[in-house]
């Protein structure tokens, strides 16, 4: 069965929008695109605005949207604001983490988002002790983004200590499987479940950070990404401290260590990558590797401005993920690479609209292994986020400028329509199927109880 879509406006990977761009969906892909047509042909549904690829989330923690408005005030850290994240992370049930997470990916279909990379290590339960199906968190997390209508990769996370040789904490027990070995096992059923070409989840690798894995364990887990080609992801130097800890025991910088530990070897996306130097950057480019910046997650932190610049100059991708859901909004994620680099160098211009764009849509749907989604071309998987420009915000926006007004001022509320794999999940900036705030407003309240 093939659909017809006419767009005012599309996006198809130059640096310019094209008017009148028609674009037929076969099954779950895009099937021809022709741009150019005046006028929206008989039977073509009209798109309004500004048609984009459907945006990847490379970096979700699903269940930390709970958090949402009650760490952000005051002072601490990153490191106190953890202890938040422990009190909630202590009270999920698989029911719990399943409704916040369906409305979490709910509000993200409504960013335009179709596909997530959830960066998943709340496996077991509040004890420690495995569910009878080991999997049960990880599959409340992929029924979720079923019913929320988008795409998923479980990138399921090895995490093993409470920080550089010392015990886990009574929270932190619960994302333990013990040792390298359980974790690999566990996943495997996980994978076998959900194979690499799955038109829907699929399943990849993380070593939480060399914090929560020491190297012997990292290099059991890139090891079993590497030999499934499947992605590999880890937290990265997102705080200097981080990098002191790993320097003083390791005498290597956190992305030498992984490198040592074959990680490069994986198809392997380095998260944050805020406090890389320039020897890191030149390892993380040798290995082919990603990075996934998250730059509403960081800023909230206080983690610090990533060399954005600097990784791109050296060949290195960018993806970009909303993280700790502080906010879910992909083209403020966009936008923040350049206008947090503008502040830190005093120097404007360093990544365009085109290229910001590219971070939300094509190398973060690579970086979460579906290369073959995030461009609006033959053959890609067909997902489509359209974003009105007659809103108050963008009115006044030309064809000429429209990549730069929606990136640079746009926001996730002036996205009206998402098409993910062929099908509608958000009509006139309402999801299809889900009341997304009214479950978010029950998930939470659930969890205060
Ligand atoms: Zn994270």
């Amino acid at each position: 069965m093939s659909d017809a879509y006419w767009c005012e406006l599309a996006w198809l990977g130059c640096e310019r929008a094209e008017p009148g761009v028609v674009v037929e969906v076969e099954g779950a892909r895009f099937a021809a695109v022709t741009a150019g047509v005046a006028a929206p042909p008989a039977g073509a549904t009209r798109l309004a605005g500004l048609t984009l690829p459907g945006f990847a989330n490379a970096h979700s923690h699903a269940f930390q949207r709970a958090l949402r408005g009650r760490t952000h005030g005051g002072e601490g850290s990153f490191w106190t604001w953890r202890e938040g994240m422990y009190a909630l992370a202590a009270r999920l049930d698989p029911e719990l983490y399943r409704s916040l997470a369906r409305a979490t990916f709910a509000e993200m279909a409504l960013a335009g988002i179709t596909a997530v990379g959830e960066f998943h290590y709340l496996h077991h339960d509040a004890g420690g002790a495995r569910y009878a199906d080991a999997n049960t968190m990880g599959e409340a997390l992929i029924t979720a983004a079923a019913e929320a209508g988008i795409r998923i990769t479980l990138l399921d996370a090895c995490y093993l200590q409470g920080g550089i040789g010392e015990q886990l904490n009574v929270v932190q027990r619960r994302f333990s499987d013990g040792d390298a070995g359980s974790w690999a096992e566990r996943v495997e059923a996980l994978a076998a479940a959900h194979p690499a070409d799955d038109p829907v989840a699929r399943v990849g690798a993380a070593i939480h950070s060399v914090r929560a894995v020491d190297p012997g364990a990292a290099a059991r887990v890139a090891r079993w990404a590497a030999e499934r080609s499947c992605p590999l992801h880890a937290h990265v130097s997102e705080q200097p401290a981080e990098n002191r800890a790993c320097q003083a025991v390791y005498e290597r910088s956190p992305t030498a260590l992984l490198a040592e530990a074959g990680a490069l070897e994986a198809a392997f996306t380095a998260v944050h990558a805020t406090h890389v130097d320039e020897r890191d950057i030149a390892l993380l480019a040798a290995g082919s590797a990603r990075c996934c910046l998250c730059p509403t997650t960081e800023r909230d932190l206080a983690d610090g401005i990533g060399p954005t610049r600097a990784l791109v100059d050296a060949g290195v991708g960018l993806a970009l993920g909303t993280d700790s859901h502080a906010l879910i909004d992909m083209l403020e994620e966009a936008r923040a690479l350049e206008l947090d680099e503008r502040l830190a160098s005093g120097v404007r211009g360093g990544h365009g609209a085109a290229e910001l764009l590219r971070a939300a849509t094509e190398e973060g749907h690579a970086s979460i292994g579906w290369p073959e989604a995030g461009r609006i071309a033959p053959d890609a998987c067909a997902d489509l986020t359209t974003v009105a420009i007659d809103g108050v915000r963008l009115a006044g926006t030309t064809p000429e400028v429209a990549l730069e007004s929606v990136v640079f001022a746009g926001a996730a509320c002036d996205v009206t329509q998402v098409l993910s794999g062929g099908h509608w999940i958000v009509r006139d900036g309402r999801h299809v199927e889900i009341d997304a705030a009214a479950e978010l407003d029950r998930a939470i309240a659930a969890l205060a109880a």
